[in-house]
């Protein structure tokens, strides 16, 4: 999906009109019921209102705002299936190149699994701050959804992208990425994460 395509106008907005149409959201943390609820499906006519594309953007807003990676709709309180992903790595950063996930808004996603590989990677929350886990997911998956102009499309992903699609579709069932965990033994606060584990950021979804 091309870029362009997922924030309409975002160049051509002074910082002060860009501030006026984004709103910041309120991301509910875990506790909150909101994020154990099975979320339902939007009607395919509606994508395409204002208030669902002002979701949206608002969406896109807010993971921007908490460096997030990813950002379901029940993680601001609506019980939608749609979540908002994407992050590109600055250009400084000597991050491999699955670390890149293209800008997405998908709505009502469908995944399929490709293959039977898994494999097992640090993943955060936005809705579980300051907490890190090690979680398997499948390494292939083909995602059918609508775009955000309603469009039907299909999405094949793998790595971190993969890893990302299966994140956010499981907070639209209500899944949060501690019950997809092995064990629990790698649950890690995000200070001792980076004095034992690793020296590079892992970001929230
Ligand atoms: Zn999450």
């Amino acid at each position: 999906m091309e870029r362009h395509d997922l924030i309409p106008g975002e160049g051509s907005l002074t910082r002060d009109e860009y501030n006026q149409l984004m709103a910041i959201l309120k991301v509910a943390r875990m506790g909150h019921p909101v994020l154990r609820a099975r979320a339902r499906a939007i009607d395919p006519a509606d994508i395409r209102s204002p208030r669902i594309q002002q979701l949206i953007d608002d969406m896109f807003q807010t993971m921007k705002e908490y460096q997030g990676v990813g950002l379901a709709a029940p993680q601001v309180h609506e019980s939608l299936r749609l979540f908002v992903a994407g992050f590109a790595p600055q250009p400084h950063e000597d991050e491999g190149e699955e670390e890149h996930v293209p800008l997405m808004a998908l709505i009502n996603p469908e995944i399929q699994l490709v293959g039977d590989a898994v494999a097992e990677e640090w993943e955060g929350c936005l809705s579980i701050p300051e907490i890190r886990g090690r979680v398997p997911r499948a390494k292939q998956i083909v995602v059918q959804a609508y775009d955000r102009r309603g469009k039907r499309i299909e999405l094949r992903a793998g790595g971190y992208t993969a890893r990302v699609i299966q994140h956010e579709t499981d907070h639209l069932d209500g899944v949060l990425f501690f019950d997809r965990m092995r064990s629990l033994e790698t649950l890690t606060y995000l200070e001792e994460f980076g004095r034992y584990w690793s020296r590079e950021e892992v970001r929230a979804e």
